[in-house]
């Protein structure tokens, strides 16, 4: 049996699969782009494994209390290492990255302290961690004010209203790489490197936070590398490399993380407890397959935004564009578009492929929003994933793919399901 039989006997229609193999055709420049990253970022979490000696009793289950647990404290150089900082802090204590977030900002702020956010509207999550909407144990609760810096109509850092919004209370700035769940373009890393440089040479006592979900190891160099103070991120996103069943990474100076790890758990307390509880294995094996999982999503992504755009719809980012974070949008204009699509991501999964979204009130969402995940790890949205709210413009926004091949398969699956639909023709 060849390729094309196989794809054949997996659903995959001739048609479909010859209008894709045409479209990757194309797409192989691109391709190789991802893949020196993905070589790059091999070596450099290899390196780090190395240097810090990792061995199997760093993979051993340690409970209570986890004093002197040697394969938290050794994955913690890891990462220290790989991300170029000072210290950092990886718990599976630590439930998600929204938490992770949440830690970083209320470790670091006093009250009477104002956060400033340069990038615009911060993920939905922080706007209740930050008490832009009132909500119990907020920031704002605490006497931390708050403001915001918008991103210019083009979508860059505005360094002259930035300048103008420091004052004597400004203690951070926090700082969101990757656009989540909005249409504005995902930041490099080359001009957040940029406006920190620009910030610290003004107010070198300002503390710089960066939201650095779905964006690692998409470049060969992160927000640590140019001085950002806190890089923070979701295990069960790209570092994960979905190995990890839960966690979350905090990395940056030593007072930063010191003062993150004493809000973790308790004053006096902080880095010496926190048991690991087996969990050491999956978080050093998904950490070393992150970079190649991370290059997977990314094919999986610009696949998606070729194929689309050329049925006329609009993809953010679009098909040629650079990448900095793993997240595609596809705008279907329809609700019958964005349901087809995410099925089709649905009916591709390992898990769960048997059953069919649906639409639902999600709290939190002012409309019905349709979620697909067949994920081994729940929620895990470096797995193959498809979400969007069911109003105007119809959206579906789409990540991740443990490998490049189900991801490949996944969107053939949906593309399957539009024409089957009458939404698009070959
Ligand atoms: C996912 C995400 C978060 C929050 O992470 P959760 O694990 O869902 O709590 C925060 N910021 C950005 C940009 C994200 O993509």
């Amino acid at each position: 049996m060849n390729l094309y039989e196989m794809y054949d006997k997996a659903g995959i229609s001739r048609e479909v699969f010859d209008y894709c193999d045409k479209v990757l055709a194309g797409l192989k420049e691109r391709f190789e782009e991802i893949d020196y990253n993905a070589e790059f970022n091999q070596l450099k979490v290899l390196k780090a494994m190395q240097k810090n000696k990792v061995s199997d009793v760093h993979f051993a289950a340690t409970s209570g209390y986890g004093y002197n647990d040697l394969g938290r404290d050794t994955l913690e150089a890891v990462y220290a290492d790989v991300f170029n900082t000072e210290a950092a802090l990886v718990r599976p204590q630590i439930t998600c990255g929204t938490h992770a977030l949440a830690i970083a900002l209320s470790a670091n702020l006093r009250p009477g302290d104002e956060l400033i956010s340069i990038s615009g509207k911060p993920y939905d999550t922080l706007e209740e961690v930050i008490g832009i909407r009132p909500s119990k144990g907020s920031l704002k609760e605490y006497g931390v004010s708050y403001r915001q810096v918008e991103l210019t109509k083009e979508g860059l850092f505005d360094k002259e209203s930035i300048k103008n919004a420091i004052s004597d209370k400004t203690k951070m700035m926090a700082i969101q790489r990757s656009k989540g769940y909005l249409s504005r373009r995902t930041l490099s890393v080359e001009e957040i490197g940029d406006v920190i440089q620009f910030v610290k040479s003004i107010a070198p006592d300002i503390i710089i936070m960066v939201d650095n979900c779905y964006g690692e190891f998409v470049e060969t160099i992160e927000p640590s590398d140019f001085g950002a103070d806190m890089t923070v991120g979701s295990l069960i996103k790209n570092p994960g490399g979905g190995l990890a069943p839960i966690g979350g990474y905090i990395v940056g100076t030593k007072e930063c993380i010191d003062n993150c790890a004493y809000r973790l758990t308790a004053p006096g307390l902080g880095k010496e407890v926190g048991a690991t509880l087996g969990l050491m294995q999956s978080f050093y094996q998904g950490f070393f397959m992150a970079p190649e999982v991370t290059a997977g999503a990314l094919k999986g992504a610009i696949f998606a935004a070729n194929l689309y755009e050329k049925f006329g719809f609009k993809v953010i980012p679009d098909g040629k564009e650079p990448r900095y974070d793993i997240i595609q949008a596809i705008e279907f204009g329809n609700e019958q578009g964005l349901i087809e699509f995410c099925k089709g991501i649905q009916y591709a999964a390992p898990v769960d492929s048997y059953v069919t979204p649906e639409p639902w009130d999600m709290p939190g969402y002012d409309s019905k929003v349709i979620m697909a995940a067949g994920a081994f790890v729940q929620g895990s949205s470096i797995e193959l994933s498809a979400d969007g709210p069911l109003k105007p413009p119809y959206t579906a926004y789409f990540q991740g793919g443990l490998t490049w091949h189900h991801a490949k398969y996944g969107i053939m699956k949906t593309l399957l399901n539009l024409v089957n639909a009458g939404i698009v023709k070959l």
